[in-house]
């Protein structure tokens, strides 16, 4: 075939193939036409998950009678006008293909009025047959009618989903723009049943609730902070609440929703170790950044975009959310279900009393508990960080902890009631210090007499040059001694004190290595390593545990970062709150 121009048609189906894929990306683009044309409300409906109508109505400022022909045209915009303005995007939409895309594969009408007209023009399209203006009758705005997309393209017709599936992904799109215009009121109908309904002139906190349910209010915690230029709020979810999927998370920069894959690792990052690495963190984020300083131009749906610091803003992004995380209490609360209760009582030999410092003993020294204690209790851990005593005015000489079980510490704070797993609460606790001891050096590590070996499969050898800066910054010195043996020199003083074997230890590290590869982003092969020297160093469950060992577990749960939740993002503490117990107990 020779070279030649395509048809205009098949030129807008080529566009309609980047920026229209399914329902919802035409219900995105026609709501984005109106929240940039100032609708104060956007009504959408569809039918059939959009595959026989979908129409979008706002009351914006409509379209002239005489730039409707044009409107529908490909690059026809009145969005921007040269270069300099591409630069600095104040709007959706600025590439002039959405309405030609869209009525290059169905049949179109648009039907606008502008305010101060008093009749509306309607241009009925399909295909490249563009018919005739003819005035109507309407209200000021614009009513965009699709009816059967992909009609002339067949194969996308065989991508589009359950009628379901399509209506879900519709929902989504007028929910999260709905987020990003909290004034606007939203309407969306499928198939003549009101599905979303959001009124106008809603407040950022109001219009969330509304659209991820009231009853997630206590769940949320607001934030916000400012850097140069930019500005970060919105609401993170609790670590409760995180999900499966990322459907719960939404990022919007000026107003328009995004996918960026920097700042979803930020915010994952700032949930680091308080929730399970596979599940994603609810989170509504509203950036505002100077147009200038980031180009949207780098995706035809307009879902991606590009900053110009992208390193600032994911930093920034991290700090605004962990910095809230840090200030909230996260420990859970729960709430029993009344079947639960038992009148009998706890069975005897599941509860051992500890009865600790006596109540009346209020300002004793630490040193001679110290060594009152010592006997008992050996060394709980020391990492030559804080000097324990600075650390005693914040224990609450609970007077009794019962550890149940040998595995949970019950005890109570002003709340109410709390449980807590040692095991959970121990590990967060080795982590922590871990963390901050590693930040200053390398681990205090001691030489071996005689080297322990340790077999390995032949490929793990291999991977000892990889880890070999990591287990230096741990404490621990090992070489290769054979196509399957590595030897080790030295090792972690902190894993020795708490009985981990080295040959465990290391044999433990490489098969992780070997399953799962090495991060290649350091700080996370690092977290990682002490999230595994943490565990193993840990108090297990099934452990008895001295009066001096609970009163220090629980004297650096006030202490530590994130102590609510282990490492691995398990919870540490449930609270079972006072008005709980009310409640139950049918005392109100
Ligand atoms: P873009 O939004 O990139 O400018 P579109 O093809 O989506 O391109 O729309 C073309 C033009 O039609 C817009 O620039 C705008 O002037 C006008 N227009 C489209 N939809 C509306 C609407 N709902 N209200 C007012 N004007 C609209
Ligand atoms: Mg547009």
């Amino acid at each position: 075939m020779a070279i030649r121009r395509l048809p205009q048609l098949v030129v807008n189906q080529i566009a309609a193939g980047e920026v229209v894929d399914r329902p919802a990306s035409v219900v995105k683009e026609l709501m984005e036409n109106a929240v940039d044309a100032g609708a104060s409300r956007i009504d959408v409906a569809i039918e059939r998950g959009g595959r026989d109508l979908i129409r979008v109505t706002d009351d914006g400022r409509g379209i002239p009678a005489g730039e409707l022909e044009l409107a529908v045209t490909a690059h026809a915009t009145s969005k921007i006008g040269s270069t300099e303005d591409l630069n600095a995007i104040a709007t959706l939409g600025f590439r002039g293909e959405a309405l030609a895309s869209v009525a290059a594969i169905s049949r179109m009408t648009i039907v606008s009025r502008v305010r101060d007209s008093n009749e509306a023009g309607r241009l009925d399209i399909a295909g490249d047959d563009v018919g005739t203006l003819r005035p109507a009758s309407g209200p000021p705005g614009t009513t965009v009618t699709i009816r059967d997309l992909f009609f002339n393209t067949p194969a996308r017709r065989k991508f589009m989903r359950a009628d379901a599936t399509e209506s879900a992904r519709v929902t989504r799109a007028v929910e999260v723009l709905a987020l990003a215009h909290p004034a606007i009121g939203f309407g969306l109908t499928i198939d003549g049943r009101a599905a979303v309904e959001l009124p106008a002139g809603q407040g950022r906190r109001e219009r969330i609730l509304d659209v991820l349910g009231p009853e997630l209010e206590p769940e949320l915690l607001a934030f916000s902070a400012g850097e140069q230029g930019l500005t970060i709020s919105g609401m993170a979810g609790r670590p409760g609440i995180a999900r499966g999927t990322t459907r719960h998370q939404t990022i919007l920069l000026n107003g328009r929703p995004i996918s960026d894959r920097s700042i979803t690792h930020a915010v994952k990052e700032a949930y680091r170790g308080l929730i399970d690495p596979g599940r994603h963190p609810t989170i509504v984020l509203f950036m505002e950044i100077e147009p200038r300083l980031v180009d949207v131009n780098v995706h035809p749906a307009k879902a991606e975009v590009r900053f110009r610091a992208p390193s600032l803003v994911h930093s920034a992004v991290l700090s605004a959310i962990r910095r809230r995380l840090r200030e909230a209490d996260l420990t859970p609360a729960f709430e029993l279900q009344r079947a639960t209760i038992s009148t009998t009582g706890a069975p005897a030999e599941f509860v051992e009393r500890f009865r600790m410092l006596d109540t009346a003993q209020k300002g004793f020294v630490y040193s001679e508990v110290k060594q009152a204690l010592a006997a008992e209790a050996p060394e709980f851990l020391d990492l030559g960080g804080d000097d324990p005593s600075e650390i005693l005015p914040t224990i609450k000489l609970v007077p009794e902890v019962l550890q149940v079980h040998s595995s949970y510490l019950v005890t109570t704070d002003e709340h109410g009631l709390l449980i807590v797993d040692q095991h959970a609460l121990h590990e967060r606790v080795m982590f922590e210090m871990l963390l901050e001891a590693v930040s200053k050096g390398p681990l205090e590590s001691q030489r071996l007499l005689m080297p322990a070996m340790v077999e390995v499969d032949p490929t793990q050898v291999d991977l000892l040059d990889g880890l070999r800066p990591l287990l230096t910054r741990i404490g621990i010195e090992a070489e290769a001694a054979g196509p399957a043996a590595v030897a080790i020199h030295a090792f972690s003083t902190f894993l020795f004190e708490r009985g981990v074997e080295p040959p465990e230890f290391l044999r433990d590290v490489l098969d992780r290595c070997a399953r799962d590869g090495i991060e290649t982003d350091p700080e996370a092969a690092l977290h990682e390593t002490l999230d595994m020297m943490a565990c193993k160093a840990a108090i297990k469950a099934g452990d008895r545990l001295s009066e001096r060992e609970i009163a220090d577990l629980l004297a650096r749960r006030e202490q530590v970062e994130r102590s609510s939740n282990c490492p691995h993002g398990r919870p540490t503490t449930l609270r079972l709150t006072i008005a709980d117990l009310e409640k139950q107990f049918g005392r109100r």
